[in-house]
């Protein structure tokens, strides 16, 4: 990554200052894309402008910008649209500061403020390398969501399409996923609707998928993925709950998307597991019933009371071994298993020292 730090003055950056709502703000004789299509809107709210503004006019330093500069000569704003953006707002005469807008101000305050030094690093390096770096550079200021941060490095028409399907307020993966309830969480304007699409189809492997499908022409593989996972869920799973909002679907559909399987069975095993008290994470009864893997579900663990009561009983004994433990070297145990029907009571609870436990549950 290079990194070279410039002293511009606002009268440079904000020259040919335009603000298009749907074609995104340029700047800088037009060689800035201040904020490309592809970014978050404008979020600031006035406190915060106005803060920027006051601190031009006083001549104390605002913290350092960055840009990106591009291969065809022009620069990507990295880090300080917000201010850039206020900046430009103030001068193009959009809101005023103390009841005076900017033409309001004397010839010499208004040269103050077209004179003031933006300190700005100008950056050059690999995706890999910018991501890594943004990463560093976004402790500070307006918090990037890690989604964010990765729509900032592969920028292309793969994303603008990706974007226009998962990231606007009531886009068509929105109301794909909530349509007859809801079986994602999070906000699509945050790039979380984005996030898991990714996530589900590439294993997690979010930056990876993006990696290979930044210079395509459109998303489409993604957007015809998604559908399947939706439609196969609602196929399978066809009474909605509310936890079905936090399942890995993608993980689910992937392993299971050509197995046959009975929706009507699937129901009645989710319902009965609903009402086990045993049974904390709900959200877990999905990937269960089709792993049949207990780690899903958290089942309930003994309390210490269960425990201390079962010690007593056994007079400290191990009911494996025979040998006598502390407290303290023992672990609690179901003594017929969860998945045989046995429950999490002080009637079911026995005390194992750590070495038969592990033996006995297989770990
Ligand atoms: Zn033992």
């Amino acid at each position: 990554m290079k990194i070279e730090l410039n002293r511009i003055k606002i009268r440079e950056v904000i020259k040919d200052y335009q603000d298009s709502a749907e074609e995104g703000v340029v700047a800088y004789g037009g060689k800035l894309d201040v904020r490309p299509k592809y970014q978050r809107e404008f979020v600031y709210k006035d406190k915060q402008r106005d803060a920027v503004l006051d601190t031009i006019k006083k001549g104390f330093p605002l913290n350092v910008l960055y840009w990106m500069v591009r291969e065809d000569g022009g620069y990507e704003l990295l880090d300080g649209q917000q201010r850039t953006i206020s900046i430009g707002q103030y001068i193009s005469g959009d809101f005023s500061l103390d009841d005076r807008y900017f033409h309001n101000l004397t010839k010499e305050e208004q040269e103050q403020i077209l004179n003031y030094e933006l300190m700005i690093y100008f950056c050059e390096g690999t995706d890999k390398e910018r991501l890594g770096w943004f990463k560093t550079i976004n402790i500070a200021g307006e918090k990037l969501t890690d989604q964010e941060l990765r729509n900032a490095v592969y920028t292309g028409p793969w994303l603008s399409d990706a974007k226009l399907k998962f990231s606007k307020s009531n886009c068509a993966g929105y109301l794909l996923a909530n349509d007859c309830g809801a079986l994602l969480t999070g906000s699509p304007i945050r790039q979380e609707y984005l996030e898991t699409a990714l996530s589900w189809i590439n294993n997690d492997e979010v930056a990876g998928y993006m990696a290979k499908h930044q210079h395509d022409k459109n998303a489409n593989e993604l957007w015809e993925y998604f559908q399947n996972v939706i439609a196969w869920v609602r196929k399978t799973f066809t009474n909605h709950r509310k936890e079905m909002a936090h399942v890995n679907w993608g993980e689910l559909y992937n392993e299971f998307k050509d197995k046959k399987l009975d929706a009507k069975k699937l129901e009645t095993e989710i319902a009965k597991l609903m009402q086990d008290e045993d049974v904390t994470k709900k959200s877990g009864i999905y990937p269960y019933v089709l792993t049949k893997q207990e780690k899903h579900l958290s089942i309930r663990a003994f309390n210490d009371k269960m425990k201390r009561e079962a010690y007593e009983k056994q007079k400290g004994i191990c009911s494996k071994c025979e040998e006598h433990f502390e407290i303290e070297e023992m672990e609690a145990d179901h003594t017929t298993p969860w998945h045989e029907g046995g429950k999490t009571t002080a009637e079911n609870c026995q005390m194992l020292c750590k070495e038969c436990n592990r033996r006995k549950s297989g770990k």
